[in-house]
């Protein structure tokens, strides 16, 4: 089936420029090119599916897509690793200690499927951060570079409750995708995006039947789990009678856009997956695409915006964040080099292949660096950390925020001018 994908690749190398980890090796197998080739020859026979250089590849990819959206002859790269994934998984997973396999399992289907033992580890998290503890256990255990990256948990956390956020004359109404992660480090980007789309005059729902978007699924080649979670969305959202699926997390809107690829074999849901893949839209698109209230306030502050590689490159939407930063009065909008080369963060990519993350993260902040902005304006967490990190340990005073925050932090400076330096 993938035969058909990999052979629309006509070698014109059109993809090498943008790809980030041929960026950092100039090595033709570390680039689309080369792994396009290395995945045709495994799914003829020609190389085993678990020789070491190739997993070694489909692992140092970072499923970026960005070859993908430059590619002219329109190679789904995203199908071809993500198949060669879930293949590999199914391989190795017979042969996993029973430890790795508990882990695993803990990880991906407890942690991640569950709002409630989402918060119950990110309140245990919070405890370490404020006791000292994580600084402890990561120096112990050696695990600095990962708690480096962990999000400082606030004291609040967001709860998907079936709530209603409703503003007179409405012209609609959006459900707002909570999430896994979000709704533990990222509350207030959600609190912030409540009260854009209500600016917007859309009514804002959130019910508690949601859950996980099922992109780490995805990427950790777990395509069952996968639909069982799209599936909890897809019925959600129809229970819901709202207008448009409203995602704020780049990584979680391009896993939701094309919930419909997980079930082109299942043809119970692959209409419902269709219908609901089709309504949903990124924060940004949304309040592009509408009205906005005009009792904007001002920031007088200068930012550069960190391209979501899930936003640019897989849902194609890189114009729309930008408008809406431009509409905020005093801001000053500064362009940095490779925007949309990515920052190594990729899912979990910065666990699996630090080095390689590590590497990007420091490009990334060079590039934020030369541009002497204030403020990195992004819309998808795992960027937000990672750019933050990498920013911190740069010595840099230059803080991360949602585009959603800082229009709203505007909205809310309506009559007064806030200064950022
Ligand atoms: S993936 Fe597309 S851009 Fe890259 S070499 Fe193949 S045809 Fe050219
Ligand atoms: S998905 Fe990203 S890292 Fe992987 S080959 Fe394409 S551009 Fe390179």
């Amino acid at each position: 089936m993938i035969e058909e994908v990999y052979n629309a690749c006509v070698r014109c190398g059109l993809c090498l420029p943008t790809c980030p980890t041929y960026l950092e090796t100039l090595t033709e197998t570390s680039g689309p090119r080369g792994r396009i080739g290395l995945i045709a020859a495994v799914d003829q026979g020609r190389i085993d599916l678990l020789s070491p250089g190739f997993v070694e590849q489909m692992s140092q990819c970072l499923d970026c897509r960005a070859c993908e959206a430059v590619c002219p002859s329109g190679v789904e790269y995203g199908v071809l690793v993500e198949e060669m994934r879930a293949r590999i998984e199914t391989a190795v997973a017979p042969n996993r200690p029973p430890a790795q396999r508990r882990l695993r399992d803990l990880l991906l289907h407890r942690l991640f499927a569950s709002g409630r033992a989402m918060r119950a580890a990110a309140t245990l998290l919070r405890f370490a951060q404020r006791t000292g503890l994580q600084r402890l256990g990561a120096s112990l255990f050696g695990l600095r570079d990962a708690a480096a990256l962990a999000p400082e948990i606030p004291d609040r956390f967001f709860v998907a409750d079936g709530r209603r956020y409703e503003v007179r004359g409405a012209a609609g109404t959006a459900f707002l995708h909570a999430g896994c992660v979000m709704p533990v480090a990222f509350a207030r980007v959600h609190e912030a995006s409540i009260r854009m789309l209500n600016r917007a005059r859309l009514n804002v729902v959130v019910p508690k039947e949601q859950g996980c978007c099922g992109a780490i699924a995805v990427h950790a080649g777990d395509p069952s789990f996968a639909r069982e979670l799209a599936k909890r969305n897809i019925a959600a959202f129809e229970a819901s009678g709202a207008d448009v699926y409203v995602v704020n997390a780049a990584g979680c809107g391009a896993a939701l856009k094309e919930a419909d690829r997980l079930f082109s074999e299942d043809a119970d849901w692959s209409e419902h997956a269709a219908r609901f893949a089709a309504r949903v839209r990124d924060i940004t698109e949304v309040l592009d695409a509408m009205e906005l209230d005009p009792k904007i306030g001002s920031i007088e502050s200068t930012v550069t915006y960190q391209e979501p590689c899930h936003l640019a490159h897989a849902q194609r939407v890189s114009a729309a964040p930008r408008r809406l930063l431009a509409k905020i009065p005093g801001l000053r909008l500064i362009e940095m080099n490779e925007s949309a080369v990515c920052c190594g963060s990729a899912g979990i990519y910065n666990l699996t292949e630090p080095e390689m993350a590590a590497r990007l993260q420091r490009r990334k902040t060079e590039n934020i660096g030369a541009t002497g902005a204030a403020i990195v304006a992004t819309a998808n967490p795992g960027c937000a950390l990672q750019v933050a990190a990498g920013l911190r340990a740069a010595g840099s005073p230059a803080r991360v925020a949602h585009v959603v925050e800082l229009l709203d932090d505007a909205y809310a400076a309506y009559g007064a001018t806030v200064r950022r330096a």
